[in-house]
């Protein structure tokens, strides 16, 4: 059953004008989270997911930046409230995760007192009820002697313990929706799976929704109840994890899961890599912006984009492969 909607973007598009040319980020992006939901968005670098997450955040206001489309929450569309509305709900209602705490926390203040600081303007709250509410979040993210480790600068903490204040931040107002950008990206394989472990257990003790943004398909399996898969600033295939892992459709996302390390390969296995690069996207393709990595690609995808095409459920990609003439024509035989 369809979860209720707690936020749902609607044909986003965010351009961004630049000297070389108009750069078309986001190209008419829809997808929602549910109440208590973790879902994923995933693709290469490049692929929009992060301009897409930073636009619905409202992290994209800059007067170069042309937005289209909707963000509903809370009954409002953010895409047409004004940012001085925006900066309430942000840390309040939405946080976000980002991917290198090193670079994200200030160094020269504690990161008991950063935590502290949106908890005091939110909450208008005092020094006292602040510290309090600090340690109580410390403990929740089982970071180790939290009333000694917050009077400690970013410095003085190890990878894996930034990135617990990072998301001790992000949690200190208990917002409806966290955003998580490649929350393990900077971290080493070990702490990565703690990160993975920690997000994971907080779903269970806390009501926030999660959007997690990320390009590694390990993270996203142990974690995420729908996917998303981004390509060239557009949704090429979208469904439940077990969808898009056991009964994936789009070319793009089979070449996602292939390139993830398997743990009974042979040693000396190389791993494998999708061919080429994204499109550049101030002149988007006019098909299928896969076609000239794809090994499938026939005259049609070059010159028209193919439409969404439905599996039941949630699951849906955007291929002409799946296109009735074309499915007919392979006589159902798996891609
Ligand atoms: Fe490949 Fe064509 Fe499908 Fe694009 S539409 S993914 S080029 S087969």
């Amino acid at each position: 059953m369809e979860p209720k909607k707690l936020l749902e973007v609607r044909d986003l598009r965010v351009t961004f004008r630049t000297y070389a040319g108009r750069v078309q980020a986001v190209r008419g992006v829809s997808w929602y989270l549910g109440e208590r939901e973790t879902i994923a968005i995933v693709g290469e670098s490049g692929c929009g997911k992060t301009v897409s997450i930073q636009t619905v955040a409202g992290l994209n206001s800059s007067k170069t930046t042309d937005i289209q489309g909707q963000v509903l929450f809370d009954g409002q569309d953010l895409v047409q409230l004004p940012m001085k509305e925006i900066r309430k709900l942000q840390g309040e209602k939405m946080s976000m995760i980002f991917q290198d705490p090193f670079t994200f926390l200030n160094p020269t203040m504690t990161v008991g007192k950063q935590i502290m600081e949106s908890y005091r303007e939110h909450r208008k709250a005092s020094r006292k009820e602040a510290e309090a509410r600090t340690i109580e979040i410390l403990k929740l993210i089982s970071l180790p002697d939290p009333e000694k480790n917050m009077r400690r600068y970013p410095h003085q903490l190890s990878g894996g313990m930034r990135q617990r204040v990072m998301v001790a931040m992000a949690l200190i107002c208990d917002p409806q929706i966290l955003f998580a950008d490649e929350p393990t990206t900077a971290l080493d394989v070990t702490i990565q799976a703690q990160i993975v472990d920690l997000m994971k257990e907080l779903k269970t003790k806390i009501d926030t929704s999660i959007v997690l943004i990320t390009h590694d398909m390990g993270v996203v399996a142990n974690m995420a109840q729908r996917i998303y898969v981004m390509y060239a600033g557009q949704i090429v295939e979208e469904g439940d994890s077990r969808d898009i892992f056991y009964s994936p459709k789009h070319p793009y996302t089979k070449a996602l899961l292939e390139s993830v390390p398997q743990v009974d390969s042979d040693a000396g296995t190389p791993l494998a890599s999708i061919p080429g690069t994204p499109p550049d996207l101030i002149a988007p393709p006019q098909g299928c912006a896969f076609a000239e990595r794809c090994p499938y690609a026939m005259e049609i995808c070059r010159r028209a984009q193919p439409a969404l095409t439905e599996f039941g459920g949630e699951h849906a990609a955007a291929c002409w492969l799946h296109h009735e003439e074309f499915a007919k024509r392979r006589g159902g035989a798996p891609l």
